[in-house]
């Protein structure tokens, strides 16, 4: 639908009818000094990320820095051409795909520019895993850990408010959030933080201001949540308006440059590794374990295990780590837990030392590349219901609902997460293939969103809602909530050329 009405501008605009994506390639080409990338390969290798959409760009372009992105936007803007970011294109619901241009920030905008005690500010492109790297001879950390970290970008996990397996000790990307540059739909830069912010912030803030109460009753009282807009964290006690990029998924502005906040990494750190009989005695087990304050809370069920390190027998296994300062405390605080468990499931492993937990959590974090292998010509592990959060004493009646939805459709499943925030991630095995199946994995959405809705929880915790899950996005907030999302994409991206699709219904 949009590449016609782009491709109608654009044509009218030259008057000459050149294939469109050469056209911008050409254009891009004498306005940026990075790469542009207007050939079928590369048009094609931008055309998949890691969910099951397929949208080939018009071109794509490496920005070398923030005036190459100004210049990219100044001409999406002018000659109405929707404009993408990409980093490691890992997203899991199509997040990074777009007809128009992609600006792929792994290749030049890369880099850390500052590292301070208890902060560090990096270009978007810069891959988590090799910031990780920085930081820990520094003995330092930014707690979000996607499993993708070896290859996703810090500029993705902001707009997809990434979390991962240590964010229930620490916070997720969002709560990690000190400051952005950005550029907006029309190629002007901007900045937001705390304590300084430009003026397209400040009408942000007189927008949001009148709603401040729907806002804070509007959203779901969980650890984490990606889902629409996170307005309720711009509207906390304090106004953030940095924090709008975040979970914004690039349709508001592009971030060129952001400040993290760093903690010290703890001086103790345990793990053990829990063998339960089934799926439900483990959820079941969650809030027991959480009164001992672990920092990871981790579940892969048998469904994943069979894939990878089968686990003796038992049908499910947790995963929880202990971490702080004073060694005896943690120890004496995992022991207490074990107490409390006695009886309810065998401790398989237990490690303390890096080597040993490195390999422990290996196995948790090939979880979805397990499942992913699963796919068989067009029956595939589909992710639309994969990212729900309840509150953890919710969460073995969600898990009991979940699996009498596949048991009564006969669906095969898998089922793993972050269970210690309420985080399940499931996926039933459909066939793309039959409109009979895609019919059904719709009608289940439906049915498993409306029940996690109603019992205070989010239809996305980490994953963010991309192509998939945008039409669901105003049966989460209702119409009030919605429509601020509007107010504030319409104040920033007046024609919708940002990332369109995402986050708020094209109009
Ligand atoms: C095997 C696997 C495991 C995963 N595990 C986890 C997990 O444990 N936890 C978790 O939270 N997620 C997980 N994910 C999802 C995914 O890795 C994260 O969402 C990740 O942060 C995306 O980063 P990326 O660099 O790949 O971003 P992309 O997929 O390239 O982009 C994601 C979004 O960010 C936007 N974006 C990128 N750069 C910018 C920028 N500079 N300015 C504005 N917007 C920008 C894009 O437009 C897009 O909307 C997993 C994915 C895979 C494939």
């Amino acid at each position: 639908m949009l590449i016609h009405a782009c491709g109608k501008n654009l044509l009218y605009a030259y008057g000459y009818s050149l294939p469109l994506h050469h056209v911008i390639a050409d254009d891009l080409l004498r306005i940026a000094k990075g790469e542009v990338l207007g050939d079928s390969w590369s048009r094609q290798a931008y055309s998949v990320d890691a969910s099951h959409y397929e949208i080939q760009p018009a071109a794509a372009i490496c920005p070398v820095d923030s005036h190459d992105v100004e210049q990219a936007c100044k001409y999406s803007s002018e000659k109405k051409v929707p404009i993408t970011a990409r980093g490691a294109g890992t997203g899991l619901l199509g997040q990074s795909l777009s007809e128009g241009i992609i600006l792929d920030f792994t290749k030049h905008m890369n880099r850390i520019i500052e590292i301070e005690d208890d902060y560090v500010v990096v270009q978007p492109g810069i891959v988590k895993g090799v910031l990780d790297r920085e930081l820990k001879k520094r003995n330092k950390f930014l707690p979000p850990d996607p499993a993708s970290s070896n290859y996703c970008t810090i500029g993705g996990m902001i707009a997809d408010n990434s979390s991962g397996m240590h964010c229930l000790g620490y916070g997720n990307t969002i709560d990690f959030l000190e400051g952005v540059d950005v550029v907006y739909a029309d190629g002007e830069p901007g900045f937001a933080s705390a304590d300084r912010f430009d003026g397209r912030m400040e009408k942000l803030g007189k927008l949001l201001s009148p709603h401040a109460d729907a806002i804070k009753n509007g959203y779901p009282k969980v650890s984490k949540n990606s889902c629409g807009y996170r307005l309720d964290t711009v509207m906390s006690d304090r106004f953030m308006p940095h924090k709008v990029f975040a979970a914004s998924e690039g349709t508001l502005g592009i971030v060129t440059c952001a400040k993290l906040r760093l903690l010290d990494i703890p001086e103790y750190r345990c793990i053990m590794v829990l063998g339960f009989v089934d799926l439900l005695g483990a959820v079941s087990a969650v809030p027991a374990i959480l009164k001992f304050s672990p920092v990871a809370l981790e579940m892969l069920d048998h469904t994943v295990l069979s894939f990878g390190s089968r686990a003796g027998g038992t049908g499910c296994l947790l995963f929880v780590e202990f971490a702080g300062d004073d060694s005896k405390k943690i120890e004496d605080r995992l022991q207490a837990c074990k107490e409390e468990l006695a009886g309810k499931c065998s401790v398989l492993e237990y490690a303390s030392d890096e080597q040993s937990m490195a390999k422990i959590w290996r196995a948790r974090k090939g979880a979805l590349n397990n499942v992913m292998k699963l796919t068989v010509g067009s029956r595939k592990p589909i992710g639309l219901i994969e990212d729900t959060v309840v509150r953890p004493e919710l969460l073995a009646d969600h898990a009991t609902n979940l699996l009498q939805t596949y048991r009564q459709n006969k669906l095969d499943y898998v089922m793993y997460g972050h269970v210690g925030d309420g985080n399940i991630h499931t996926r039933p095995l459909v066939d793309m293939g039959s409109d009979k199946e895609v019919d059904l994995m719709r009608r289940i959405a439906k049915s498993v969103f409306e029940q996690v809705i109603r019992s205070g929880g989010t239809i996305t915790g980490e994953h963010g809602d991309g192509l998939a899950r945008v039409s669901y996005i105003e049966m989460m907030y209702g119409r009030h909530i919605t429509d601020l999302f509007s107010a504030v994409k319409k104040l920033l991206d007046p024609a919708f050329m940002m990332n369109p699709g995402k986050k708020v219904p094209v109009q």
